[in-house]
């Protein structure tokens, strides 16, 4: 197959990249770079079957391609608030150009989706069928409404294209190439930590989310793909933990000396995240492998030579 991934030198679109290269596949990686870094992709430049091109999928682009994965988008709430015109582009034009492309390829399409979707969800865990508690003006609206956006012109080009799509859920994923500065809980606790400062817990830290390592949620894309499901499927991990059990982990294992600080929690910040996997079980046969402690020993690792 030859695989264009939008996004692709972002944190997950990196390890996609790589992903589809191990499988033999080549890959055409398009990212404007607003939030993607080079520094993902510098082990791929010498790979005959990679291709980098440093493009705004929000503006057409014609290629020859048999998949087409979209990841582009900032995707951190400190991200898409200081780029929300990007994210709200990256959620309607560019989906429109990539639905576009495949359409006119016949090729297969997969759209990356988020638990944002369900916003501060009513219903617990949160399964596929669930419409979610969104704000539609909120400040992380601009990302949440950009990819229910996403999600309905995905399934216009699968009811009146015929297009094969799939919609992949992702629920919080960490791992090697999370940007160290992208302001997310994860990077965070891990710098603080490593530096021995103090740690920034928003509210009390009794707000839940539940953390999969990024080897386990690229497998699960890569089966989505691959199957016939045209419905949204959620990946993630459902081992759901508060944020300030998280943040002991993290201290623990970095053996830090920085105390706990509170801070404001943020307007609109969901109070629960966990996702029910079973469609994913049952379609997919895919079911995450990386547990809490080692996936966070992996990413310590990474931050700590960065
Ligand atoms: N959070 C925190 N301290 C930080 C950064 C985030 O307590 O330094 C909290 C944040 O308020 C949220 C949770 O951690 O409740 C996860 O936030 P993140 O930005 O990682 O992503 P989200 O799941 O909200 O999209």
């Amino acid at each position: 197959m030859k695989v264009l991934i939008a996004g692709g030198s972002g944190f997950i679109g990196s390890h996609l990249c790589d992903y589809f290269l191990g499988k033999g596949d080549e890959v055409v990686c398009v990212d404007s770079l607003i939030t993607g870094s080079k520094k993902n992709i510098e082990h791929l430049k010498d790979n005959q079957k990679f291709k980098f091109i440093k493009h705004d999928i929000s503006e057409p682009l014609d290629l020859e391609i048999d998949a087409v994965l979209h990841f582009a988008s900032p995707a951190s709430p400190v991200y898409y608030l200081k780029y929300p015109f990007d994210t709200l582009k990256a959620g309607s034009y560019a989906t429109h150009n990539l639905l576009d492309l495949a359409k006119k390829n016949n090729a297969l399409f997969l759209l990356a989706s988020t638990s944002e979707v369900y916003g501060d969800p009513l219903e617990h865990p949160q399964n596929e069928s669930y419409w979610g508690n969104v704000s539609s003006t909120g400040p992380r609206s601009v990302y949440d409404e950009a990819k229910r956006y996403a999600e309905a012109v995905t399934m216009a080009y699968h009811n009146y294209h015929g297009l094969k799509t799939r919609i992949v859920r992702i629920f919080n994923t960490y791992g090697e190439r999370m940007m160290p500065d992208d302001g997310r809980a994860m990077p965070n606790f891990i710098n603080q930590a490593l530096k021995h400062q103090d740690i920034t817990v928003y509210g009390d830290g009794s707000q839940t989310r539940s953390f999969c390592y990024v080897s386990d949620l690229v497998r699960g894309i890569y089966q989505l793909l691959i199957s016939d499901e045209s419905m949204p499927v959620n990946l993630g991990n459902p081992n759901e933990m508060t944020l300030k059990d998280l943040a002991f982990y993290i201290k623990d294992i970095v053996g830090s000396e920085g105390k706990f600080v509170y801070q404001d929690l943020p307007e609109d910040d969901p109070k629960l995240r966990c996702p029910n996997i079973t469609r994913a079980q049952n379609i997919l046969d895919w079911t995450p492998v990386v547990g809490i402690e080692a996936g966070l020993k992996k990413t310590i690792d990474y931050f700590k030579y960065l």
